[in-house]
């Protein structure tokens, strides 16, 4: 090979692996340039997500009593899938105070609270819903729940041992069987049905006649949220 034509293979490779170098750093600037807007994004959100988190109160399952049935972190709900990514219970700081309250009343009777939902993040909702798709199981998400704005908790009794009282029918049960006024039950149920509607009452709830396990705060006028826990 003349020596001309070599010189000018080596000045054209050394030429197009300038070039590729040259796109490499210009992937790794795009690179660059999008993490920290990601990175932005994220802190913006950690910001909101904490001054959100101050509004709210965190139940601690290991300490403090309840019960943790929280099934929209398990496939084990109506949707078959899992909503949560993990089971945590938020609630706005009186609603929280207030279900301590029907918890000590529950404990005097010798029996715990059983938690199955708490705050619902509104896109969480959603996705229940695009599952879904049935207004009569999941609120349309374009309406807001009561769980969004953390004033509403789905509850149910066990006794010490942890062992859930029998309600009649399941959480989640959308037949007229969750009714609370639902006669066909024997005394048993209709009596736990009483027994859980009475403490939440008493510690400031509104029943829902629907579902037996469905309780609001008397004061629902938070705002609605859509702040999602991290998990450890
Ligand atoms: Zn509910």
């Amino acid at each position: 090979m003349p020596k001309n034509i070599t010189i000018l293979l080596v000045a054209v490779s050394f030429l197009i692996s300038c070039k590729f170098d040259k796109q490499k750093e210009n992937s790794k600037n795009t690179q660059k340039a999008e993490s920290s807007v990601l990175s932005k994004i994220y802190s913006e959100n950690l910001v909101q997500k904490d001054s959100l988190t101050n509004d709210f109160v965190q139940i601690n399952f290991k300490e403090s009593g309840f019960v943790e049935k929280m099934v929209y972190a398990t496939q084990d709900n109506f949707t078959k899938e899992k909503i949560y990514p993990c089971a945590e219970c938020f609630l706005r700081k009186e609603v929280a105070e207030a279900l301590q309250k029907a918890k000590e009343k529950a404990e005097k009777q010798n029996l715990k609270i059983v938690i199955f939902d708490c705050y619902r993040p509104i896109s969480l909702q959603k996705k229940m819903f695009d599952i879904v798709k049935n207004p009569d199981y999941v609120a349309d998400p374009k309406k807001i729940s009561k769980h969004n704005r953390g004033a509403a908790v789905d509850v149910s009794l066990a006794n010490f041992e942890g062992k859930l009282l029998n309600m009649g029918t399941d959480f989640d049960d959308f037949s007229e069987a969750a009714h609370y006024a639902n006669t066909a039950f024997k005394s048993e149920e209709r009596k736990n049905r009483k027994i859980l509607r009475d403490l939440m009452v008493e510690s400031g709830f509104v029943p829902y006649d629907k579902e037996w396990w469905h309780f609001n705060f008397k004061n629902t006028d938070f705002p609605a949220s859509d702040f999602v826990w991290k998990c450890k």
